[in-house]
């Protein structure tokens, strides 16, 4: 049996390892930055390298006893760089936020001038926004999104030249088109900036040969290790051979960063995980998974806009798909989350461009194929899903906020109990669950009663 360590040594835990299971297991998961990891990932991340301290790099450790750690280290490294081509790769933040951090410090100082999409366009919080230290620490100027939803080029040129940033962020979290690196790539030379691809969401599309790859255009690239990629939580920082150019200590600079800068021990079970992942970003497999994520995002936006739906920018070239509900009312995120939630299809509200509301109740729902791609759904299943959001998002198209923000919480807890005794939304989730049961997930794993 699974985990039966956990449950006689720890029987309060391992039920709620238990419910997260069949939560995992029962519903369709729609957050585009999360996907499920293969069990070779799992045994890894899992595995007895979570004892070992090796602060440093490979052949150069603070510790003693880190021979194989060394190995596991520049299996990892070596496979990151001939997956992406790159000529450098540090495999060791913890996180992408970390792996960031790392990336500014690396190449600025504190108050320089740094440039990132504005966090309510699609951009992430460690591109400069006001409540993250990246937006503290540095001077931000944010660029946007035009009214139809695309990057506004012009506007981040302009910017650019006029204010002159040290680092130029392209890489989105809430972007449904291809991300222009190119583009960026001409505004970064002009203006002497260093451009930094943040591929986080997208990185498993550019492995799989469904995005183009930033790497012949920008200097670095960050990325997350466990959104489209697949695999475990974690972070790698690269730099292309166009950033060596501009900075041969380039990579030096950065390792200095993550340790002794920011960090201290790398997780090691973790960098081992990260090297399955890798490995299996580069078999054929992975290529038809990627190929098949984005030809289901396209047949659920086509499904959702047949629907009576509408997404920003009438559809997606990658993974991602956003919701625009302003037809139906403005900050109607929170209504549609809870409603797809109770129908057991789990999403996040989102603000969208020219968000009429605020970012805390903004008026779109983001949502994306990763996951319940892995699971084996084709186009058949992302067909009949459109329709199953459009019963739930249905149920609240009356809904609004109340003007007094007082009223708020007493009006959502009827909401929710509301959502609780709605009949629709009980048959959806029973189609929900209907159709997981043909789509298994973690067969192998079995729990006790
Ligand atoms: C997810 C994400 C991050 C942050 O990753 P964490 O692991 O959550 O810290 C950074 N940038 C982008 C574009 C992301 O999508």
């Amino acid at each position: 049996m699974w985990y039966d360590k956990v449950r006689d040594a720890d029987p309060e835990l391992y039920e709620y390892i238990k419910s997260e299971l069949s939560r995992q297991q029962d519903g369709l998961e729609m957050i585009p930055s999360e996907n499920f990891t293969s069990i070779a990932v799992m045994q890894a991340s899992g595995s007895i390298l979570t004892n070992k301290y090796s602060e440093g790099y490979p052949g150069r450790r603070y510790y003693g006893g880190n021979e194989f750690i060394d190995k596991i280290e520049t299996l990892a490294s070596e496979r990151a760089k001939k997956l992406f081509k790159v000529p450098y790769a540090n495999v060791q933040p913890y996180s992408g936020s970390p792996a960031n951090l790392a990336v500014y410090f690396a190449i600025c100082k504190p108050g320089d001038t740094i440039m990132g999409l504005d966090l309510t366009h699609g951009g992430h919080l460690t591109h400069g926004w006001k409540t993250s230290v990246t937006g503290q620490a540095f001077r931000s100027i944010p660029y946007h999104v035009k009214k139809d939803g695309s990057i506004d080029l012009e506007e981040a040129g302009k910017l650019a030249r006029e204010h002159k940033p040290k680092i130029i962020w392209v890489g989105y979290t809430a972007y449904p088109r291809e991300f222009p690196f190119e583009e960026f790539s001409k505004i970064a030379d002009e203006s002497g900036a260093y451009l930094v691809a943040d591929i986080s969401h997208i990185a498993g599309l550019v492995a799989g040969g469904m995005h183009k790859s930033p790497v012949d255009y920008v200097h670095v690239v960050t990325t997350t290790t466990h959104k489209t990629l697949r695999g475990p939580r974690g972070a790698m920082i690269m730099v292309t051979d166009k950033g060596m150019e501009k900075d041969p200590d380039l990579g030096k600079k950065i390792d200095k960063t993550i340790i002794p800068g920011m960090q201290g021990g790398p997780h090691n079970h973790q960098t081992a995980a990260v090297a399955v992942a890798l490995l299996e970003a580069s078999k054929p497999e992975f290529r038809e998974y990627a190929g098949q994520v984005v030809r289901n995002a396209k047949a659920l936006a086509d499904s959702l806009m047949k629907n009576g739906l509408t997404t920003v920018t009438n559809g997606t070239d990658t993974h991602l798909i956003l919701i625009d509900l302003t037809p139906f009312g403005k900050g109607l995120g929170i209504f549609a989350e809870e409603a797809l939630g109770a129908a057991g299809i789990t999403v996040n509200k989102n603000t969208i461009p020219n968000e009429q509301s605020s970012a805390f109740y903004p008026s779109g729902i983001r949502l994306g194929t990763p996951a319940i791609t892995t699971r084996g759904m084709k186009e058949p299943e992302m067909e009949i899903i459109g329709g199953l959001f459009a019963e739930a998002i249905n149920q609240v198209r009356e809904e609004h906020l109340p003007e007094n923000k007082e009223e708020l919480p007493a009006y959502l807890e009827k909401f929710r109990r509301g959502l609780k005794e709605n009949q629709k939304l009980k048959e959806v989730r029973a189609r929900v669950v209907e159709m997981t049961r043909r789509f298994p997930l973690y067969r192998e794993i079995e729990l006790s009663r």
